[in-house]
């Protein structure tokens, strides 16, 4: 039977950079698909677009890690950002920067990064096993042992486990390599979604789905503490809510669910304005343009659809005019305008979060190779590895740097 130097388990960017890698220094590599083509998450990405990496430097990469994040510091040293543009860029694809440092292909198609990757790997002789879904990764000393679910066998010196997450599990990415991986003693921590949309109790959220609030401010509420999140736009929908603030921060918000049940979100309309500015400014509105009716005033805080509904959970007649509203009234509507309270009542599936955050543990991976420290000859790259990043195109580069440096490694 054959003997490869490198099995590649998984054609994400993360196993597509591993084994293009391996078989530029030299090596024998396989990689191993369960879908007839590389790549299928890779297309969905940034509807499309393909948000491929960030402009930030290293410190702000390893930020957006959150607590662990240092543990990528080789990694994106020895293939940064600009690498991976260059990547491309040698290859024929150009990239363009976007707000917040945010980098796409020039041509705005994740397509072009997938056909980029195929060639490359045609190029450099990496054979392709689509249709293979690795079941079984067994060490013998000195060599490993793969099988499908439909029992074909591969030899290797080497394996890197390439699997991805369990988010959008139509992808290929249902978390087949954790179960993997526990067998051969590593320690999976929780699985938590990154990246989700939040579920909200109240009525009137779902009514307004499709409408954006713009830059307002946000702020979470529990067990009687408050802490602010960067304002932004925040898009309502039919469960609940989303938009980027909403989705960067939803880690930190899953945390806190699972320790707090009485979890609300604060919308402040008005963030450039201090509580007290804004009960002046509403008290001398109300007196310069007395005549003027509840539910046109309040256009010059709220988008028109959202008066109504909110005006009936204030109990406020929207016809009334402004010199007809109490002291009392008055008061609550500026206490709406600057900290709205919502309820969060949960969030998405973990299938429908843009990323896992969980997987095996970092402490069991050597961050200068990416190798296991429990099984010579194993390593790992891209989501399968514990922990998560924020929006920006930082998920994709740690799936290719962490796939650069272990088929760098594997093949050495
Ligand atoms: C909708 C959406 C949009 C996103 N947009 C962005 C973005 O714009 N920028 C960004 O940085 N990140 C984005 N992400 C996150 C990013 O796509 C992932 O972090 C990245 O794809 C992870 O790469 P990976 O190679 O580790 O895993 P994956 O891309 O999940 O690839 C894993 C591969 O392994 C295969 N596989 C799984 N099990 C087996 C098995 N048993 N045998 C053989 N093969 C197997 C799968 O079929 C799959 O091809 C987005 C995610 C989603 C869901």
């Amino acid at each position: 039977m054959e003997i490869y130097d490198i099995a590649v388990i998984g054609a994400g960017p993360a196993g597509c950079m591993a084994a293009i890698q391996g078989a530029q220094n030299g090596a024998k590599v396989i990689l191993l698909e369960r879908n007839d083509k590389i790549g299928r998450k890779l297309l969905l990405t940034a509807n499309g677009r393909c948000n491929l990496t960030n402009t930030s430097n290293l410190e702000v990469f390893l930020e957006k890690f959150g607590r662990r994040g240092s543990f990528y510091r080789n990694a994106f040293s020895e293939f940064s950002n600009h690498d991976l543009m260059d990547f491309f860029k040698t290859h024929g694809l150009e990239s363009k920067e976007e707000e917040e440092g945010r980098v796409f292909p020039f041509t705005e198609r994740a397509e072009s990064v997938v056909d980029i990757l195929k060639n490359v790997l045609a190029e450099c002789g990496v054979k392709i096993l689509y249709n293979y879904r690795l079941e079984h990764l067994h060490k013998r000393p000195n060599i490993f042992k793969l099988s499908s679910t439909d029992n074909q066998l591969i030899t290797a010196h080497n394996a890197i486990i390439a699997t991805g997450g369990v988010t959008y599990g139509f992808t290929g990415s249902t978390g087949d390599g954790f179960t993997v991986a526990e067998l051969l003693g590593h320690h999976i921590t929780d699985l938590k979604p990154g990246g989700v949309p939040l579920l909200v109790r109240e009525e009137w959220v779902h009514q307004l789905k499709g409408v954006t609030l713009e830059n307002v401010g946000l702020s979470i509420g529990y067990g009687g503490k408050k802490i602010s999140l960067p304002d932004g736009n925040l898009l309502l929908t039919h469960f609940g809510i989303s938009g980027p603030v909403i989705l960067d921060m939803s880690n930190m918000i899953v945390d806190l669910m699972d320790k707090h049940d009485d979890l609300k979100l604060y919308i402040d309309f008005k963030p450039d304005i201090k509580q007290e500015a804004m009960g002046v400014q509403l008290m001398e509105d109300f007196k310069n343009h007395s005549k003027k009716i509840l539910k046109n005033y309040l256009k010059k805080y709220l988008p028109n659809s959202m008066i109504d509904p909110l005006l009936k959970t204030l109990n406020l007649d929207s016809q009334k005019k402004l010199n007809q509203i109490t002291k009392k009234e008055r008061l609550q509507l500026q206490e709406t305008l600057k900290a709205l309270p919502i309820t969060i009542s949960g969030h998405l599936p973990l299938n429908k979060a843009m990323v896992t955050c969980g997987g095996v543990s970092k402490k069991e991976i050597d961050p200068q190779t990416m190798e296991s420290k429990r099984v010579n000859g194993l390593y790992f790259a891209g989501e399968i590895i514990a922990g998560c990043g924020r929006r920006g195109g930082y998920n994709l580069q740690q799936a290719f740097s962490t796939g650069y440096v272990a088929g760098n490694n594997a093949s050495r």
